[in-house]
């Protein structure tokens, strides 16, 4: 019977019959005392995909063998490298590939994106964020109010949680977009809240803000690679995001960018320009004046890392092969039956702060340790301690995320086993 813990065949069975069950084999999978690791932190550093080695290994012998002429020869110049990563990122996020451009770090791209989107007048200066943002994301709003000689204490709007467990209803977002929208330039939203798990409408904020006329952007650190997305459609006016959580590209890998169509023209937005932005076609001129590229290569600074850049060419061709609405479609039922296990077994230690709705959630569930924080610490220890991997989040919440590419049923089962024996320890 599904969800039983004493059993393993429910478990087994939905491994077995799993259509997406291969692409485990793809990915190099920790050890733990000689048997896999059950890995629930793809939201944070995603696993290696097997391919990834070859990718890098590739480049390297190309630098080695060709040297310069590697820019121009072979089957991926690197001149046009960043270029071949452009429609498989597009696919990920539901944008037009002229939208979207691998470059940076995920808060670089927020900076230089707020740079062109983020036009703060005296009337109408105000950032609106969520509350209890990534903190990451909250210095770079705080900084460039900071830079354009506001002031935060006023500036910066963090709208608090209406709902439960730190969950923000889109009547929040309209209710203060309606009392405060016209002093907000802009709105710096999450694709899916890092703490809480919650999945916004990207769409519905979208069309709230414009209708006040803020400029939108979305931080999808936590939803690239985890939902299917239609980023073009949102209407959002930019997006970044980082690949190494849900995307398995890497510690620290090469982040990615997205400009709507409507500003692929646009040589007079403010921007803060290098030479890998400037027009393909006289670049190499190599003249004094800046002329953008169209789209958002025209937001690139720098010659691209290519060996950063080669494990995002292999985990993309992975996203490719299994496709998001199938990858979702797994990821649904997968999250669906960690919710289930732990609400019918599991309750009295673990309460779901993450939406029970399925539409305002990604992979991740976040679990608050009823008792308190040393509670908390000691089932994360005794959860590592058996090989059972999660996140932990200050003062008393384990993230897991199970992520469709590699985990399995029988990690969730694994997961739940050893919850229950921690709690029923004498
Ligand atoms: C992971 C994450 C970051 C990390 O930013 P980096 O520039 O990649 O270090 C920033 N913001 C959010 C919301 C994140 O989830």
């Amino acid at each position: 019977m599904a969800s039983d813990l004493d059993h393993d065949a429910w478990a087994l069975d939905r491994d077995a019959a799993d259509p997406l069950a291969g692409f485990r084999a793809e990915f190099l999978i920790p050890q733990h005392a000689g048997r896999d690791l059950h890995y629930f932190v793809g939201n944070s550093l995603g696993l290696q995909p097997r391919s990834a080695a070859a990718a890098v290994a590739e480049e390297l012998e190309r630098w080695g063998r060709q040297a310069v002429e590697g820019h121009f020869q072979g089957e991926r110049p690197w001149m046009h490298y960043h270029a071949t990563l452009r429609e498989p990122m597009a696919r990920v996020v539901g944008a037009l590939p002229q939208e979207v451009v691998v470059m940076n770090t995920l808060s670089v791209n927020l900076h230089l994106l707020m740079a062109s989107f983020y036009r703060p007048r005296r009337e109408r200066a105000a950032i609106l964020i969520e509350a209890g943002a990534f903190p990451s994301d909250r210095h770079a709003v705080v900084s460039q109010i900071r830079f354009h000689g506001f002031d935060p204490a006023t500036e910066l709007i963090e709208l608090e949680a209406d709902g439960p467990n730190g969950h923000i209803s889109l009547a929040a977002i309209e209710r203060v977009l309606a009392e405060q929208g016209h002093r907000i330039a802009l709105v710096l939203w999450p694709g899916v809240q890092y703490r809480s798990g919650q999945a916004f409408d990207l769409a519905a904020i979208t069309r709230l803000a414009h209708a006040r006329g803020c400029a939108v952007g979305f931080d999808l650190a936590h939803a690239a690679g985890n939902l299917p997305l239609a980023l073009h459609d949102s209407g959002a006016d930019f997006a970044a995001w980082c690949t190494y959580k849900y995307l398995n590209s890497g510690p620290g890998a090469v982040a990615a960018a997205f400009v709507h169509e409507r500003h692929a023209r646009r040589p007079d937005l403010p921007r803060l320009a290098g030479w890998w932005g400037h027009r393909k076609a006289t670049r190499f001129l190599m003249g004094p004046e800046f002329e953008p590229e169209d789209g958002a290569d025209g937001w690139q600074l720098s010659n691209p890392p290519i060996l950063a850049m080669a494990p995002i060419r292999a985990s993309l061709a992975l996203f490719d092969a299994a496709t998001l609405p199938t990858l979702r479609e797994k990821s649904l039922t997968l999250t669906g039956c960690l919710e289930s296990l732990i609400n019918k077994h599991l309750g009295a230690v673990l309460d779901i702060l993450t939406p029970a709705d399925p539409q305002q959630r990604g992979a991740q569930l976040s679990l608050r340790v009823r008792g308190g924080r040393e509670h908390g610490r000691a089932l994360f220890e005794h959860l590592a301690a058996e090989g059972v991997l999660g996140d932990w989040r200050e003062p008393d919440v384990i993230r897991i995320s199970p992520a469709p590419l590699y985990n399995r049923f029988t990690d969730l089962l694994a997961f739940a086993r050893s919850v229950r024996a921690w709690s029923l320890r004498p």
